[in-house]
């Protein structure tokens, strides 16, 4: 987790205004970047999205939630810092929740400089192309 910090900050010094070509393609689902960089309650969850998870009896989403920042609750991470709710049995990188993820979920676009400095930092973790 050091080193992928300490990467961060040597991008947003340095070749964060120079996308490359060939960087994309840019599919959340398959890429997962976002998701492995997320320590315990690092991943803030909204008021919205706890009152739609209680719409929806998200019991199972609702009881993993741990104590974040600010008062407000965020996602629980597994040991290497990697989302709980990351990994479906079809692909490791896909969201298991993704119709109902929380709100800073969809913050990160896809293509954008979070984005690809994220991908930068985590390169050895994307999937093959
Ligand atoms: S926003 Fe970018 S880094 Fe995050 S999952 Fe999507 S493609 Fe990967
Ligand atoms: S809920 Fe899904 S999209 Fe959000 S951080 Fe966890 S795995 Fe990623």
């Amino acid at each position: 987790m050091a080193s992928a910090s300490a990467s961060l900050d040597d991008l947003r010094d340095g070749d964060r205004e120079n996308p490359r070509e060939d960087e994309g393609p840019f599919e959340c689902r398959s890429c997962g970047v976002c998701c492995r960089d997320a320590s315990d309650g690092r991943v803030l969850v909204s008021a919205d999205d706890l009152l739609r998870w209680k719409r929806q009896d998200r019991t199972d989403i609702l009881g993993q939630l741990v104590p974040g920042h600010f008062s407000q609750l965020g996602f629980a991470a597994r040991p290497n810092g990697q989302c709980i709710h990351q990994g479906t049995a079809h692909n490791p990188n896909d969201c298991s929740i993704y119709e109902t993820r929380a709100e800073p979920c969809k913050a990160v676009e896809a293509g954008s400089q979070e984005c690809r400095m994220q991908r930068r930092a985590f390169r050895h973790l994307l999937p093959a192309r």
